[in-house]
């Protein structure tokens, strides 16, 4: 349920709307917007609570949400979410590049990534560390040593960091090293972890599971919500269909969607979704044209050399041409992006 405060109602009538609810034992949630504050409220709602919240003073309308998400919904709060990575807004008007290898290999690996991406227009620096892989024998990452890798380039070259976080009892261990704390689409649904993600009150970026509904996917990061933590990034990285030409669906669809029905910001893997270098770039560009805010891209040194998603990592080259073929898409959206190199930005 969601009260809809008149314009001009003031911090008594909030506050007595607030107390009648607490006092049902339920949560609430204040979201101010330009003309109305809307409060939400969290848990199961009474008709009675209804009734004597429609006649308070200063309360225009009470709405049912029905979706099972409440927090994560653009009902309960109107405006975008813009999450910050150390000075780095995500679901502003900027499109946000995050790019870097899948793994992190070694230092001289990922300083020379970081460095090209970084000339490119690259904002965000990815790298993984510990690797969910599908077989036990793939290199799975090198652990705490390639999470000290991550943060020391990250801070030579001003990037704020994202990196995988696999399990709960890893989120300590990560988060004192990483910005964005990323949760893999094989952890969508590992309820734990998102609570422990979202105790931290750091930047999660939340990927679709492989065969998650959209519905799903909101309600696991309403779990991080929740937790009162609202640095909430989706990211969709494609999921299983009957097709294998590609490794996996990218469900460009849920773009719109999940700017009509949530507040939170939606980057896209275009490296995940297809599997192939060469169907990253299209992919990428699509993307943004359908409104996302972001991307997450692999890239790099030498692809084939790559310890993990070489196939659908892209080389230096091939990400400066990606980024300026961004540039006119970003334009034609009304969105900034910034590429250093470039002689013209919009
Ligand atoms: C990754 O980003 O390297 C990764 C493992 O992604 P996903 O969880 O989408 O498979
Ligand atoms: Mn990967």
């Amino acid at each position: 349920m969601i009260i809809v405060m008149k314009t001009g109602s003031g911090r008594n009538e909030i506050g007595r709307v607030t107390k009648r609810i607490e006092d049902f034992g339920l949560k609430t949630h204040i979201s101010e917007g330009v003309d109305h504050t809307v409060i939400g409220v969290l848990g199961k709602v009474f008709t009675e609570l209804r009734d004597a919240l429609e006649l308070l003073p200063g309360v225009e309308q009470v709405l049912l949400v029905s979706k099972p998400y409440k927090l994560a919904s653009r009902e309960f709060h109107p405006r975008d979410t813009i999450v910050e990575a150390k000075g780095v807004p995500i679901g502003g008007n900027e499109v946000v590049v995050m790019a870097g290898p899948c793994a992190i290999e070694s230092e001289e690996q990922l300083l020379a990534t970081a460095q090209a991406v970084k000339a490119a227009g690259a904002t965000v620096l990815r790298g993984g560390a510990f690797k969910p892989r599908t077989s036990p024998y793939d290199f799975r990452g090198l652990g705490e040593a390639g999470l000290k890798i991550l943060a020391a380039v990250g801070k030579e070259n001003k990037m704020p960091v994202i990196t995988e976080v696999m399990s709960p009892d890893q989120v300590d261990l990560v988060a004192k090293y990483a910005d964005i704390l990323q949760i893999g689409a094989r952890n969508m649904q590992n309820f734990i972890l998102l609570d422990e993600v979202g105790k931290t009150k750091k930047p999660v970026l939340l990927k679709r599971g492989l065969s998650s509904t959209i519905q799903e996917w909101l309600l696991a990061a309403e779990y991080i919500l929740a937790q009162d933590n609202e640095q909430v990034i989706l990211c969709e990285r494609g999921i299983r269909t009957f097709e294998t030409y590609t490794r996996n669906t990218l469900d460009i669809s849920a773009i719109p969607i999940i700017e009509k029905v949530s507040h939170l910001p939606i980057i896209i893997d275009p490296s995940h979704a297809t599997g192939k270098w060469y169907l990253v770039s299209p992919i990428a560009l699509a993307a943004v044209a359908a409104g996302a805010d972001g991307l997450l891209i692999e890239v790099h040194p030498n692809p084939d050399l790559a310890l993990a998603d070489g196939p659908q990592s892209l080389n230096f080259d091939s990400f400066r041409s990606l980024m300026s073929q961004l540039l006119p898409i970003a334009k034609a959206r009304n969105r900034k992006l910034i590429i250093p190199s470039a002689k013209t930005n919009p």
